[in-house]
């Protein structure tokens, strides 16, 4: 009987030590998300909500326009680390709306631009860059792909804001 009650202790012992290993993973991943202020360029609704949910899960603020024109008024009312910048769209593409955004800025680069393309061909991409975008992601996104951009950008504003970026000539 004792031994029985002795067993049955260890056994909650050790569901408690496995909960607690479990708490304490989530608080890991929890101390993994990212600080910043994004603006969601995007005309595709089903693009707008898997993206969002997936900046949601790595704790990033953002916000959404629906199209270049939307995110150069939503760029000039507020201030954002990092634009993720869909290149087809209607009324204003993310190529003429970075050239703009590009021309406006007083300071070069105060905010990075990430192209959004579903096309990866070099032609495209150099497009890309040489209206002032600071790297490109390829669609569909990934989390995980998302994640390592997100750090890569948002730790070089840290280091140094002002500094010209750009992945093409690093
Ligand atoms: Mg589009």
């Amino acid at each position: 009987m004792v031994k029985a009650v002795y067993f049955t202790v260890v056994v909650d012992e050790a569901e408690k030590n496995d909960t607690k290993n479990q708490v304490e993973q989530m608080e890991q991943d929890t101390d993994d998300t990212l600080e910043g202020r994004i603006l969601l360029v995007e005309d595709n609704a089903v693009n707008q909500l898997i993206t969002g949910k997936m900046l949601e899960k790595l704790g990033i603020q953002y916000e959404i326009a629906g199209n270049g024109q939307e995110a150069i008024q939503c760029w000039e009312n507020n201030s954002y680390d990092i634009i993720l910048m869909d290149m087809h769209m209607p009324i204003m593409d993310g190529v003429s709306a970075t050239e703009e955004i590009r021309s406006r800025e007083k300071v070069r680069n105060t905010t990075w631009i990430i192209a959004l393309t579903a096309n990866v061909l070099q032609e495209d991409i150099r497009k890309c860059f040489n209206v002032g975008m600071n790297d490109y992601l390829s669609k569909p996104l990934e989390i995980e792909t998302l994640k390592l951009m997100l750090l890569k950008w948002l730790s070089s504003k840290r280091q140094d804001g002002s500094e010209q970026k750009n992945s093409l000539q690093a």
